[in-house]
Order: C-alpha cells, then structure tokens, then sequence
C-alpha cells in the first residue's frame, strides 16, 4: 500500500491534486467546471464516466457545499464509486478435483504479460503455493528466455518448447506437466501478434482448447499498458471479443499519469482490474484496490 502511495503519488499526484485545487476554488464557475472536465479526460478516465463524475459532483457539492462535507471527501467517494469497490477482484487460482488452476496471459508485445506472469510467480510461491510456467510465446525466442529467467529468480519450474513451436502444443506439455506434479496453479504466457483478430482467435482459441482438455482456465488476464492511452483500449476491444477475459493486470502504472485508465477500462470491458504494475522488479505487482487506488490519487 505504501509502495503504492509511492509510485503512484510520483506520476499520478497531478490528477488528484489537479482536481482537488479546482474544486476548492471559492466559486466554482462553469470555467472551473470545464477545466475539472478536462484534468478528468486527459487522464483518459473516458468521455462518458468524466460527464457522470462532473454531474454527480455539480450536485452534491451544490447540496452539500455548506453542510461540512469538504471537496476532497466527496472527490473522494464519487472517485472510488466510479472505480467501482464491488468488483470481484480475486484471482481465481484454484482449480478442481485435485487438478492445478490455470491462468492464461494474454496481450499485445510488451504490455508486460512476460513480467507479469513473473511477479505473480513470485507471489504465489510466497504464499507457499506451487506454480509452474508456460512459455507459450514461442514467436519471441527473447521472451521464452525472459521467462525461463523469471523462473529461476522466483523458483519454479518452466515449460518450454524449441523456438518456433507451436503456441497450443507448449500450453498443453505445462499444463500436463501441471496435473502430473500435482502443482497448485500452472501459468500461461501467450504471444500478443495482433496480426489480426482472425489470427488471434485462432491462435488463443487454440491454446484454450488444448488446455481444457486437461483442466478448466480459471482465469483469463489481460495485460494492458497503462501508458497507451486509447491504442490500448482498442486492443483491450480485440482480446476480449477473442478469449473471455476475466481480470485486468494494468502494467506500468508507475510511468503514467493517466491512472483514470482503470477506469475506462473496466467500463469498456466489464471486467475488474485485478493487479497492478507498478515498476519492473519482482515485488512491483500489488493487488487492485479502488480505495487504496483513490487514496494515492489524492496523495
Ligand atoms: P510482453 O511482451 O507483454 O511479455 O512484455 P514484457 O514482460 O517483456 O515487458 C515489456 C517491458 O515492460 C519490459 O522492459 C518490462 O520490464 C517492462 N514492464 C513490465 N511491467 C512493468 C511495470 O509495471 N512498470 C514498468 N515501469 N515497466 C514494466
């Protein structure tokens, strides 16, 4: 949580602090509204949550203006609402009847599916839990090395094929090799071509496919990049219409100040941002949490 409070207050501090500086002008003027407005959409919250947020905000500090609620405490709940605190954001990680859960990583090149995969790695290994790797990226011979890397830094095994292999038959040897080993959660990176959607449907539904015959994906995650603003949006588009995502990993939250992307996302998707990236390094992954996630905003 502190770590969060850090990394974000460093790239982020300025959208809280933006908003918290307007809204505390002594009257707040449609001039002051609009500038509200567009602190909300540069930091890519998305056209339709900002006019809600604005609305709801006109009213209440309207009502409430003289009743002792001050500006930051309503910013503050309207913020954590329109991040929605109901959402499941737990990782579903257990598999059943004895056999490992299985978590499939999708995403375009260098959103940080690779990192992520690694740094969940190490979070289940210090929970005590046994996981395996599948470097199902075969395209990118550097990221079946990066992820054997990752396994020998966090101590789990990695399943790997020649370079070239096929994608689906990798899933399907880790998996195996899950089930065998009686391992607790088995992990899938996967390639991110997005060469186009009938590609990546191919190749994604495949993978799936081969996986299911041996245990049930428990969790889909999509690893999207904080820093690409709209272009991500689009690709977050194209991967849910291919494979049914099931959680958010929003990466490099560290170097953006564009956090309202969290927001935009889960409206786009329907689907909860479950994990963070925070920094490149083992430990830089925190779970989501909207208040904790408001409260760095606002520093
Ligand atoms: P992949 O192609 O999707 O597997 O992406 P990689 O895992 O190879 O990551 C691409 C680059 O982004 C690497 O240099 C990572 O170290 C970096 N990266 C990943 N996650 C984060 C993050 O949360 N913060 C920062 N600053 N860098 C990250």
């Amino acid at each position: 949580l502190v770590r969060l409070r850090q990394r974000l207050s460093r790239s982020q501090g300025g959208l809280g602090r933006g908003l918290l500086a307007l809204l505390s002008r002594d009257r707040l003027d449609e001039d002051t509204w609009e500038d509200i407005e567009d602190t909300l959409l540069t930091a890519d919250i998305g056209v339709a949550p900002t006019q809600e947020l604005v609305e709801r905000l006109r009213t209440r500090l309207r009502v409430e203006g003289n009743e002792g609620t001050t500006p930051r405490e309503v910013l503050r709940e309207e913020l954590v609402a329109l991040v929605d605190p109901t959402m499941d954001r737990r990782l579903s990680i257990s598999g059943a009847d004895g056999k490992p859960g299985v978590v499939l990583v999708v995403g375009v090149n260098g959103a940080g599916k690779t990192t992520t995969v690694g740094k969940i790695a190490r979070i289940l290994v210090a929970e005590d839990r046994r996981a395996l790797l599948g470097a199902a990226d075969t395209f990118r011979a550097a990221a079946v090395e990066q992820l054997a890397t990752w396994g020998e830094r966090v101590g789990v095994p990695v399943v790997r094929g020649p370079e070239g292999s096929d994608p689906a038959s990798v899933a399907f040897e880790a998996v195996r090799r899950g089930v065998d080993e009686s391992m607790d959660v088995v992990l899938v990176d996967t390639a991110g071509r997005l060469q186009n959607k009938a590609g990546l449907m191919d190749e994604l539904g495949k993978v799936k496919r081969v996986i299911e015959k041996q245990a049930p994906v428990t969790e889909v995650l999509l690893v999207l990049d904080a820093t690409t603003g709209q272009n991500g949006m689009v690709q977050a588009r194209v991967f849910s219409e291919v494979v049914d995502v099931s959680g958010i990993v929003l990466t490099k939250l560290d170097g953006s100040a564009k956090g309202g992307i969290v927001v935009a996302v889960q409206r786009e998707l329907g689907v909860p941002v479950k994990l963070v990236g925070l920094g490149e390094g083992p430990d830089d992954l925190a779970p989501f949490d909207a208040g904790a996630f408001v409260d760095a905003l606002l520093g």
